[in-house]
């Protein structure tokens, strides 16, 4: 199973099924069935020996479950395979400059964003790019690194009558014990908790207006969401029955913290959406202390492999700086006005984060005088310190290397066996950013190296 897609893997066994209830049934007989068939099952011709056979009963050549994705990926690169060409000749032009200058050694780029993540699994550029180019993925997604007492508490609290609000992606995360009977939300939920799935902050806040109940609120993100929470507690608008627990984490420690662990990188690609919030300016300090050029990047694959053409040219240049290539939504300032609300609401303290430990000054505390809103005082949840902190993935979980891009997914001994996308067993596999669970969905670029190459996009 590991060789192929966890999507191409149901889509198989899906299709199997279906062909054997036809084959239980029978080929339709009245003009009413075989309309239905039709409709269903594709087109019934006569075969040659008189036996009705369907169009649709010829074996595909594609599973037809992952038709949709092969479709997706074709059709973009169909679309812009001019450019694709160009830049990935320039990429394939400037990585032989620069591994010249290095005697071979390969070039290895970091990513620290789950969507930049899911943009290079999906669209295949692994295989796109020369094979001395080494993407690696690094702590881009929120809710991976969620520590486990957080979803402990939230579990606890949900069973005792308090209304917790969640995103969608928290739902399943998975803590390490069973609490009151539950692991995640999701078991608490089907126990008899009150657990309420949001989008957001706002609904949280309208819900919690026409209700009598405390609420807690699962604040999980990076700097992209914190102004839906500083923005309405700055303006002292969210009901006194509704408590914030911040999970909030901050990208640029965390992306200068797996930097130091994960040895030599050469290049950064940084989060698009955070750089919105915090400006290009909060990276120089990879650039300028560590020398690691860094190019803030869009989401679109052009955009990616723009990125990656614009971190080999720094380092065929003997430059390291922070260039952005997402022009159309990040400045070097960056917003401002939330910027400020967020540090009169919140202050920057040391945090845990899950599988990993204490990062200093990367999360994001209410301040004193919003206390009365803060869930950790309320509860009574004690922030994590660096002597007490203890591992808190499951048993055998790797989720710590995989946010740190010490290791891929596939090393993982439970990867898409005790753990997939619809049974998460560990935090990576719960949220659609998380690095497990895109890999789960698209292979590492298995399918999408297929369709590059039919295109004629691959080199
Ligand atoms: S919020 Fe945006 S920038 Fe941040 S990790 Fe998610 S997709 Fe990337
Ligand atoms: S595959 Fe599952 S258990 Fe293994 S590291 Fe990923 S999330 Fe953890």
């Amino acid at each position: 199973m590991l060789d192929r897609t966890y999507g191409e893997a149901r889509s198989t066994m899906y299709a199997s099924s279906n062909k054997e209830k036809f084959h239980r049934s029978g080929p339709p007989r009245s003009k009413q069935r075989i309309r239905r068939y039709n409709g269903l099952c594709g087109k019934l011709r006569e075969a040659p020996d008189g036996r009705l056979i369907s169009s649709k009963d010829v074996a595909p050549t594609m599973p037809r479950g992952s038709r949709d994705l092969y479709d997706e990926v074709e059709a973009y690169y169909r679309h812009n395979s001019a450019a694709a060409r160009q830049i990935l000749s320039t990429i394939a032009r400037l990585s032989d400059e620069v591994r010249k200058g290095n005697a071979g050694r390969p070039v290895r780029i970091m990513n620290f964003c789950g969507t930049h993540e899911w943009t290079t699994t999906h669209y295949g550029i692994r295989s796109l790019i020369p094979k001395g180019v080494e993407l690696i993925s690094g702590p881009g997604c929120p809710v991976c690194v969620t520590p486990a007492s957080y979803v402990d508490l939230c579990i606890k609290l949900s069973l005792e009558g308090v209304r917790v609000y969640t995103y969608g992606d928290a739902f399943k995360l998975p803590t390490t014990r069973r609490v009151k009977g539950a692991r995640s939300l999701e078991e608490a939920k089907s126990l008899g908790g009150d657990v309420a799935v949001v989008y957001s902050f706002l609904d949280a806040m309208k819900d919690a207006k026409s209700s009598s109940k405390k609420g807690v609120f699962l604040g999980i993100g990076f700097e992209t969401t914190m102004p839906s929470y500083s923005e309405p507690i700055d303006r002292k608008v969210v009901p006194k029955n509704l408590f914030l627990l911040s999970a909030l984490r901050l990208t640029p420690p965390a992306a200068t913290f797996a930097l130091e662990k994960v040895g030599k990188v050469d290049g950064v690609i940084a989060p698009g959406h955070v750089s919105v919030i915090t400006g290009a300016s909060a990276w120089a300090a990879i650039a300028d202390e560590l020398h690691i050029p860094t190019v803030i990047s869009g989401f679109e694959p052009i955009d990616v492999l723009i990125s990656i053409a614009g971190l080999l040219r720094q380092m065929a240049n003997g430059e390291h700086k922070v260039e952005i290539e997402y022009k159309r939504a990040v400045s070097w300032k960056g917003n401002e006005r939330a910027m400020s609300t967020m540090h009169r609401v919140f202050e920057t303290v040391d945090s845990a984060w899950r599988g990993i430990g204490i990062i200093p000054r990367s999360g994001l505390e209410l301040r004193e005088e919003h206390s009365a809103q803060d869930a950790k005082k309320e509860f009574g949840l004690a922030e994590e310190e660096a002597d007490s902190w203890r591992d808190d993935l499951p048993k055998r979980c790797r989720c710590g290397e995989v946010t740190l891009g010490l290791i891929k997914p596939t090393e993982c001994s439970l990867f898409l066996r005790a753990c997939n996308p619809e049974r998460p067993y560990g935090p990576c596999m719960v949220s659609s950013e998380g690095t497990c669970a895109v890999w789960a969905r698209y292979g590492g670029g298995g399918l999408a190296d297929r369709v590059a190459a039919e295109v004629g996009v691959n080199l």
